[in-house]
């Protein structure tokens, strides 16, 4: 997929960069662990494109799983609310490490549109350490590709 990249690489050239670094790291795909914690849902569905045939985001060994105990990463949207605050906690300690977390768009960086309020805790920083921020509202696809590589390239 070609599209031009505000990040200098199309999400093509992104996906390759990353699946030569899963391959050297990890010898096996890199798993991933989506939590909504409270989003709109318009985070999630970027994150979905991510599987659509057009980003087709596991030929580069990337997979989607369904429990935080098998993820290598968090990728987490929303602002969190407080309702999600403690599975939030929970999800991060069921994490094994060694485990990246991600938060994805404004909600999560920084509260966002929600802010800091009675039912929100204004990102998700101030509940579980994060290792890259990916702003946006919400992000395209081709952000959160280049978002995860930066994670990757923490390890
Ligand atoms: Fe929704 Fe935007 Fe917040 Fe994502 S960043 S959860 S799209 S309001």
């Amino acid at each position: 997929f070609s599209m031009s990249a505000p990040f200098g690489k199309t999400c093509d050239e992104l996906g390759k960069e990353l699946k030569n670094k899963i391959d050297k790291i990890f010898g096996r795909s890199l798993t991933i662990r989506e939590i909504d914690a409270g989003s709109c849902n318009g985070c999630e569905i970027e994150i979905n494109a991510l599987n659509n045939p057009i980003y087709d985001i596991e030929r580069y060994g990337i997979t989607f799983v369904a429990s935080p105990r098998h993820a290598d990463v968090l990728l987490v949207t929303g602002p969190a609310s407080k309702n999600m605050e403690r599975a939030l906690k929970i999800a991060y300690d069921s994490t094994p490490n060694p485990k990246l977390v991600i938060a994805v768009g404004a909600c999560a960086c920084s509260g966002g549109i929600f802010g800091n309020t009675y039912a929100t805790t204004g990102g998700i920083d101030g509940i579980v350490p994060v290792n890259v921020y990916i702003p946006g509202c919400p992000p395209r696809p081709q952000a959160l590709l280049y978002g995860i590589l930066m994670a990757i390239n923490k390890i």
